[in-house]
């Protein structure tokens, strides 16, 4: 996305600044809350460590992202302010690709950013945003305002993609039996621990990742498709994340020593 601040493309943190830049207007747009600035922060340390490129591990995790987009009878993407600042097109890309509904939920909620998440949504291209009818059902023993969800939405999915999101709604959705899609820098995080398939990256590269795969794996017989989502191990996954994590800081602190 164009921000208001002339980044040179030659710099070699453009990438970082113009994510900033998105999220510190998306702010201002009542789109993101101030909470999400410091989440991205964390977030930001992360992408720093793994070396700001999607490591083979995301890539394979994309891929069981969209074998099980692909299965669903009913997934639904939730969307919070950080994603509509960040992402809004590919999220409507993904929606599209995938049959998904997008569905705005907010930790932070009131009526102005839930209009501001919406609008940026469907300036992105969306025809149908859910989360904000007069109707509301709730994720039981979730006290933050990220319980009300869409009874025609995340309520009843079977599949329900998740980014950058807090550990209770995530735990919370995993005990109504939900199958939980999530991306997050921090592999640490109770999220990425809880969660069915956990996307270690950048919501800026993850989101497009996910549909290259799908395009890829709509030429596959659905046991094909059956058995990428199957073969997926989400604890081993995110111990290679580590290991990998490990071995790159490994690696740069010899390099200091030389
Ligand atoms: P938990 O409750 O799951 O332990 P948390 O307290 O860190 O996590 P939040 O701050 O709500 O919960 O979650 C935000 C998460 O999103 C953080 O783990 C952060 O690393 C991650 N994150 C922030 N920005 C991005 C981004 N652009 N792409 C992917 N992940 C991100």
């Amino acid at each position: 996305m164009e921000t208001r601040l002339k980044i040179p493309k030659n710099h070699p943190r453009a990438d970082s600044i113009r994510i900033r830049e998105n999220l510190i207007e998306g702010e201002e747009r009542s789109i993101v809350a101030k909470a999400g600035l410091f989440a991205h922060g964390r977030g930001e340390a992360f992408d720093y460590f793994i070396g700001e490129a999607s490591m083979p591990t995301a890539l394979s995790a994309a891929r069981a992202a969209a074998s099980s987009l692909l299965l669903a009878s009913h997934a639904v993407i939730s969307v919070n302010g950080n994603m509509a600042a960040l992402v809004p097109e590919a999220l409507v890309e993904l929606s599209m690709e995938s049959g998904a509904p997008l569905e705005v939920n907010l930790f932070y909620r009131s009526r102005k950013r839930e209009l501001a998440v919406r609008d940026a949504l469907l300036a992105a291209g969306a025809t149908n945003v859910l989360g904000l009818g007069a109707r509301t059902a709730t994720i039981p023993e979730l006290f933050s305002e990220r319980r009300k969800v869409d009874p025609d939405g995340i309520y009843r999915a079977d599949v329900v993609v998740v980014p950058l999101e807090d550990g209770d709604r995530t735990e919370a959705l995993k005990r109504m039996g939900k199958f939980v899609i999530t991306i997050d820098l921090n592999p640490l995080s109770r999220t990425a621990q809880s969660a069915d398939i956990t996307i270690v990256d950048n919501i800026t590269r993850a989101i497009p990742n996910i549909i290259s795969a799908i395009r890829e794996l709509r030429s596959c017989d659905a046991e094909s498709i059956r058995s990428i989502a199957r073969g997926f191990d989400n604890k081993k996954n995110l111990s290679e994340v580590i290991i990998f994590i490990r071995d790159r800081l490994t690696a740069l602190a010899e390099e200091e020593r030389d």
